[in-house]
């Protein structure tokens, strides 16, 4: 088990399988997972940023960059 800070809130997510196997999370432990945007851009990101992003649009930089930031909880 490892953990990865989440490109968006700063807190660290746990990381099951590997961070290449996008879709581990279906059986798995992962908490978050690398996205790869619009503009060729790769974040990781947890699912609450994840379900903050827009789903009617283009994800760019600017979404994951106003995600809220939460690492006072640190
Ligand atoms: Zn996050």
């Amino acid at each position: 088990m490892s953990t990865q800070r989440c490109d968006g809130c700063d807190r660290r997510v746990r990381l099951g399988g590997g961070i290449g196997d996008f879709w581990s999370f279906e059986t798995g432990s992962t908490d978050g997972l690398t996205l790869e945007l619009a503009d060729g851009s790769e974040y990781f990101l947890c699912y609450d940023c994840i379900d903050a992003l827009p789903d009617d649009e283009e994800v760019t930089r600017a979404h994951v960059e106003a995600l809220p930031d939460a690492s006072d909880d640190d």
